[in-house]
């Protein structure tokens, strides 16, 4: 059976950006048969840039309940916590010796992490698509269902699997990204994707409607009539695309060009239309949290089978190695 492996960083509550770039793609290749599905949250991958010991404890759970509340189903998926399954740590290492530190330094998301926290350049940020890789090669994953930013660390995955295997003989797969049609979420202030750890640029699936209302509000926009659409306006009108079709979107960019569009009027249907959508999604949030002991076990379940997948690949690993 093929396996599908995919995280989140535990820096937040999810949005938007996660919901249609990673958890819809996890959704549909938990209900497909031919695949094995691993969705864990990737709590190590947080300590790669500063982060508060609190949060991180909340937010590791905080992701797993949005998991659950999307539709995350821990009976056809394995849910987990990548802290606990050591063999991620570990396999890590071994990945390491097949992959320079001159490569890692080149890759774009190492240099916008260099900008955004130069105090904070660690080995563990280097390091950062080296984990990715043990986390999916210790499942032998062949489809990873991420956002378009996640492109270029699944270039890395892929060198390191075929690097590996020729050097050790081992049979790792070379993953694909599994695409969704929101693979790339803009952000709300009209600059760059939707992130977790960008203050300002997200809407969360546990977001009230006028909560929702103001932050689409505040997306920037002008008059409302010009030759390019640019800049907040096509964040919005992206946005329409994504929850009202994308008919309704290219008959308002057709509006723009044209007699020109009245933005209070769509960021109200925009508003209504998210919030539908995120509705069932929070009250089926609230049934997880108030049954905490059960979220208890499903993660404890969810560690455990995935120990037992992992485990054997690294017992490979060593042994190919020349280390058991
Ligand atoms: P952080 O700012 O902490 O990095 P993030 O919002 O970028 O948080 P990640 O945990 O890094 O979220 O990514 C989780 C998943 O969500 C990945 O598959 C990533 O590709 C996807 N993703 C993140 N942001 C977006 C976005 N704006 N549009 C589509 N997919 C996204
Ligand atoms: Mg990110």
């Amino acid at each position: 059976m093929k396996r599908v492996l995919s995280g989140i960083r535990a820096t937040g509550r999810l949005h938007l950006g996660n919901y249609l770039g990673a958890v819809k793609g996890m959704l549909e290749l938990q209900d497909n048969e031919e695949y094995e599905t691993f969705y864990m949250v990737a709590d190590v991958h947080t300590i790669t840039t500063p982060y508060d010991v609190e949060e991180l404890r909340r937010n590791r759970r905080e992701v797993i309940l949005d998991y659950l509340a999307a539709g995350l189903d821990p009976e056809k998926s394995v849910i987990f916590q990548q802290s606990e399954v050591n063999e991620h740590l570990e396999l890590s290492f071994y990945l390491s010796s097949v992959v320079t530190v001159a490569k890692m330094q080149h890759l774009p998301t190492f240099k916008d992490k260099v900008k955004q926290f130069p105090e904070h350049v660690t080995m563990a940020l280097l390091n950062y698509p080296v984990l990715m890789a043990a986390d999916i090669l210790a499942y032998k994953a062949q489809s990873v269902p991420v956002g378009i930013d996640q492109e270029p660390h699944l270039e890395v995955v892929r060198e390191i699997a075929r690097r590996f295997n020729q050097d050790y003989g081992t049979n790792f797969p070379e993953p694909t990204r599994f695409k969704t049609q929101g693979e790339y979420v803009p952000s709300l202030t009209g600059e760059g994707k939707m992130s977790k750890s960008v203050e300002g640029s997200y809407i969360n699936l546990t977001d009230s409607l006028d909560v929702i209302k103001s932050k689409i509000a505040k997306i920037p926009t002008d008059e409302g009539r010009g030759e390019e659409i640019k800049g907040g306006v096509k964040s919005l009108f992206e946005f329409v695309g994504l929850f009202q079709g994308k008919e309704k979107k290219d008959e308002l960019e057709s509006k723009y060009k044209d007699e020109g569009v009245r933005y209070g009027e769509i960021k109200n249907e925009l508003s209504e239309a998210i919030y539908n959508e995120l509705k069932p999604i929070q009250e089926k949030r609230a049934e997880f949290e108030n049954n905490p002991e059960l979220v208890d076990k499903i993660i404890s379940e969810g560690n455990k089978k995935a120990r037992v997948v992992a485990s054997q690949t690294l017992i490979e690993v060593k042994k190919a190695m020349g280390l058991s």
